[in-house]
């Protein structure tokens, strides 16, 4: 073979190698093995006898060996190397590549490991690992095995490896993070969860009694107060609507809340809630309208007062979200095996970056402190949990300044209930 074939021979298993070794990157699922690959790799590359990485320890400021090419270095693996009489620790504190054709007398080599190892240390090559321009360990290789002298090609290959290796490291460092924050955030949304449950379930009570005894004592204290006792009674009735919500969430939420099945007709329910907002609508001159097929009630199986609330949420909405002299309509209408029921109105419209999370709990697309409406960011929550508790979809299309269009589809039949129809029919 030519020396020209060789070298080309030579160039391309590198090539091979580094991309075995970025692919190894790409899929890894355990950071020390693949360390101890890439030690290998560092080993075979520059034809050196020894590879070892360490990296830095903040508790004890040293550095450990993480990783070593060969089995017989295995009892090195967590030894301690000082950052001030050491190879590795010249390289990591200036975070420059380092390397040493004649290691005899150099006063920067760690002595104590050869001694440990009865190994002869001769030349040694050192490159950091520097993640976001912060050196983070030392990859390095001892003895060039034909015992000539590392090339400037050998310290190009070991430079390339250690980058990866800083890649390898960093992503796993992140993937941690990233782990840790789920948890975190998976304790805290517990955390909220429990708070809505807890909350909801012991400011019922005394509610409820509030409620009762300013029932009673506007019809014992007469004219004279009544219209206290009437502005004590509404404030009670809001707290419990607002109770209400985080009631339903919660229950939602702890995989409690069930439907009670019925047939009803989702056009009569579009009637009433039409009418139940159009007095509302009408103070603030918007106008109002519903439409549903003639002919067809829309029968729907399932909970009638679950889907009032979530239709009233959306409609109510739209009637606070609109300004006067605009225009809201409630429409429904059958689509195969489903009905669907859209609001639209010509309101200010939902930002396109906020319509992933309205559907959110308490997500508001003004700030709570400073919006100029009532309201905790459930409604539409609510909504969505309503209709995905008969198997339906919930989504809204929106144009800011212009209006929204909300909508959701709902199974004429549920597929609980398909289910349950079909054991039977097989029995
Ligand atoms: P809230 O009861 O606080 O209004 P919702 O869950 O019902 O909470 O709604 C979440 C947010 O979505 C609202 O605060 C509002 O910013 C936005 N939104 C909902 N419906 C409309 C609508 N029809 N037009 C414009 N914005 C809307």
């Amino acid at each position: 073979m030519s020396s020209e074939n060789v070298a080309i021979t030579h160039s391309s298993q590198l090539c091979k190698r580094i991309l075995e070794l970025s692919r190894n990157i790409a899929s890894m699922d355990d950071l020390p093995a693949l360390l101890n690959k890439i030690t290998i790799v560092a080993c075979d590359l520059t034809k050196s006898h020894e590879a070892s990485i360490l990296l830095y320890d903040r508790t004890s400021s040293d550095l450990r060996f993480q990783a070593v090419a060969n089995n017989k270095r295995q009892r090195l693996l967590k030894t301690s190397v000082p950052l001030d009489a050491s190879v590795a620790g010249h390289v990591f504190t200036t975070a420059m590549p380092l390397v040493i054709q004649d290691a005899e007398d150099d006063p920067r080599v760690f002595r104590e490991i050869d001694r440990r190892l009865a190994f002869h240390t001769h030349s040694i090559m050192a490159v950091p690992l520097v993640v976001e321009q912060v050196a983070v360990g030392v990859l390095e290789t001892i003895n060039k095995k034909d015992e000539s002298n590392y090339t400037e090609d050998d310290l190009a290959i070991l430079e390339i490896v250690g980058a990866h290796t800083a890649l390898a490291i960093r992503i796993a460092d992140l993937d941690r993070k990233l782990q840790e924050s789920n948890a975190n955030i998976r304790n805290l949304d517990r955390m909220k969860s429990d708070f809505i449950a807890i909350a909801s379930h012991e400011l019922r009570t005394p509610l409820g009694l509030i409620l009762g005894h300013a029932t009673f004592l506007k019809e014992t204290v007469g004219e004279g107060l009544s219209d206290q006792m009437e502005v004590i009674i509404r404030s009670a009735m809001r707290l419990k609507s607002i109770i209400e919500d985080l009631s339903a969430i919660a229950q939602k939420e702890e995989g409690l809340a069930r439907i009670r099945n019925t047939e009803f007709s989702m056009s009569a329910l579009v009637e009433e809630v039409a009418g139940r907002f159009r007095e509302v609508a009408a103070a603030k001159k918007i106008h109002l309208s519903y439409d549903v097929p003639d002919g067809d009630t829309l029968t729907i199986d399932g909970e009638r007062e679950k889907i009032d609330v979530a239709l009233s949420n959306i409609v109510q909405n739209a009637v606070i979200f609109t300004d006067p002299n605009g225009q809201v309509g409630i429409k429904a209408e059958r689509a195969g095996d489903k009905v669907k029921v859209f609001v639209v109105d010509t309101g200010i419209g939902i930002p396109a970056a906020d319509i992933e999370r309205i559907f959110d709990r308490f997500y508001q697309v003004e700030s709570h402190l400073t919006r100029k409406h009532g309201g905790m960011g459930l409604g539409l929550s609510i909504a969505r949990a309503m209709v995905e508790l008969h198997d339906g979809e919930i989504w809204c299309e929106s144009r800011e300044g212009t209006g929204s269009l909300f909508c959701f589809a709902l199974p004429i039949k549920s597929s609980r209930d398909l289910t349950a129809a079909s054991v039977f029919t097989a029995e």
